[in-house]
């Protein structure tokens, strides 16, 4: 059993302070059109961190204005590439000097334990806008051998006016992925942000008009999805649509685009990702990278390895090995040192989780460990593992987004092929073998958006992210993120001989 000890000390205070609560529209904070606001709340305790001004349509129509106007005529597109460069990388010192306030913001916001946010996290959100910064000056078109005495090129223009929509789960990683592509093309964005996640957002957005970005370039509205997301994916006046969340609000964003302006759409969504151990792998690094597959987050990251595939013939030593980990993790306050797990995000999350458990329990697998809430404050849940778990029960199939962890048992390998890929998500996937030939062969069969062979999450900025199947549309990341700023205008002009 669990040691509740750490959970239900008296929390401990963050060092930061919450500054920024308004809405970023045209470079300054101001109050929703309609004056309201909502709580964001601790998970670590349910009480109220601070009351946010909640966006709705008319705040999002605002916003679009600005980002319009600052697209159109503002200096950003026009200013040189070198110019939105230097901007980003100004940016990212910033982002690096206050890492340690900006990662106190996101744990006390999310719950994640500090020390990820701190020295993982806050680190590749830096990373990242250097990454894209270095991008900036280096977009370029084609010339092109076309039949015929033509001169053929083609431009690669900045899109518009892109609205985005991030999830509350790595709330200030999301914002870079979506911000850092649109801003290095050329482009002014309305972003969004999730109604649990406010707070890192506005900050970061804060220090970047203090790197010099024009105001108008990028505004952060706070608010809910059916109001102020509703609002963005719908607008006439957005020219493209990037959300990430789960595949139910997905479809609707699509909708949504569809019968306003037909703007392009990309998606990153759900998952139930397969992570694969053969039986001539070590059972204890195979056992320990599982575990932090699913655990990592509070198990809640769309790509968690959350189908535990194990070959039968070290099915049951995986199994005992698997429990005594996740009896050992160590969950408590995220603001304390050595802390491998905090909170789930919110009564909702923690209660969908605890669901699901349950219907594991009647489904008939086997209980390893966990199974409950941890402590009885805030919205802990225990590290929980099953097995004996079959492909059609209900833990086998849905995203549980939770830290809950379902071993399952394989003999072949055209088996573990045709189950693993017998899901209506395509993420990611993990396999763990020393096998080159099985390393090589499952990698080009399994229909997954990402394969880490003996390795698992790992998000460098310059490697594509993105899913096939009901797990998205596009790609993030890397220079694939580029295309989804783009627009490309071919240009052709005749080629005459003056002398003619
Ligand atoms: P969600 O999809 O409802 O929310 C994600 C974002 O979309 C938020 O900013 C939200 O405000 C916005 N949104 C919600 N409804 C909208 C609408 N009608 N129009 C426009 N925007 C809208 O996700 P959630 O409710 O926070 O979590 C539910 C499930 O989603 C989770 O249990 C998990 O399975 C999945 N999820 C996936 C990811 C991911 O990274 N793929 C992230 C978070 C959640």
């Amino acid at each position: 059993k669990y040691s509740t000890a750490a959970a239900i000390e008296e929390p401990i205070t963050p060092s930061v302070k919450v500054n920024y609560t308004q809405l970023l529209i045209n470079g300054n904070f101001v109050d929703s059109a309609s004056g309201k606001t909502f709580p964001t709340l601790d998970p670590r305790t349910g009480d109220v961190i601070a009351h946010i001004s909640e966006g709705d349509a008319e705040d999002i129509n605002r916003a679009v204005s600005a980002a319009r106007k600052a697209f159109d005529e503002g200096p950003w597109p026009k200013m040189t590439a070198y110019e939105r460069s230097r901007i980003l990388l100004r940016f990212a010192d910033l982002i690096e000097k206050h890492n340690d306030e900006i990662a106190a913001l996101e744990t006390w916001d999310n719950g994640k334990p500090y020390e990820q946010a701190a020295n993982i996290e806050i680190p590749m959100v830096t990373r990242l806008f250097r990454y894209y910064a270095g991008w900036a000056d280096k977009i370029h078109g084609l010339t092109i051998p076309a039949d015929g005495p033509y001169h053929v090129q083609t431009l690669h223009e900045p899109i518009g006016v892109a609205g985005q929509i991030i999830p509350w789960n790595f709330p200030l990683l999301m914002y870079a992925w979506k911000v850092g592509p649109a801003l290095a093309c050329g482009n002014s964005v309305v972003l969004k942000t999730a109604e649990q996640t406010p707070l890192s957002a506005l900050y970061v957005t804060k220090l970047l008009h203090e790197a010099g970005l024009p105001p108008g370039v990028l505004n952060v509205i706070s608010g809910f999805g059916p109001t102020a997301g509703a609002a963005l994916a719908s607008h006439m006046d957005v020219d493209k649509i990037a959300f990430t969340g789960s595949t139910q609000t997905g479809k609707v964003i699509l909708e949504l685009a569809a019968k306003s302006n037909l703007k392009p759409v990309t998606l990153e969504l759900g998952g139930k990702s397969p992570f694969i151990v053969f039986d001539d792998a070590d059972v204890d690094k195979a056992v320990e990278l599982a575990h932090f597959a699913l655990f990592f987050n509070q198990g809640q990251c769309c790509c968690a390895g959350s189908r535990t595939f194990v070959h039968e013939r070290v099915y049951d030593e995986f199994v005992e090995k698997a429990k005594a980990r996740a009896v050992k993790r160590v969950v408590g306050d995220p603001f304390r040192g050595g802390i491998e797990q905090g909170p789930q995000i919110d009564s909702e999350q923690f209660n969908k989780i605890l669901k699901y458990i349950r219907a594991g329990v009647d489904g008939g697998a086997s209980l390893e460990a966990g199974g409950e809430r941890f402590g009885d404050k805030g919205f802990y849940i225990e590290p929980t593992v099953f097995s004996n778990v079959k492909d059609d029960m209900l833990i086998a199939k849905d995203e549980i987004f939770g830290p809950v962890q379902s071993i399952l048992k394989f003999k072949d390998l055209d088996e573990v092929i045709r189950r693993a890929n017998n899901s209506r998500y395509g993420l990611a996937a993990g396999v763990f073998t020393n096998n080159l030939d099985i390393a090589n062969h499952v990698t080009r069969a399994l229909r997954a958006g990402s394969v880490w062979i003996n390795c698992f999450d790992v998000f460098d900025a310059a490697i594509p992210f993105g899913g096939y199947k009901m797990s998205g549309i596009g790609r993030e990341k890397g220079i694939y993120s580029l295309n989804n700023y783009l627009q490309v205008k071919a240009v052709v002009t005749p080629l005459t001989n003056p002398a003619w």
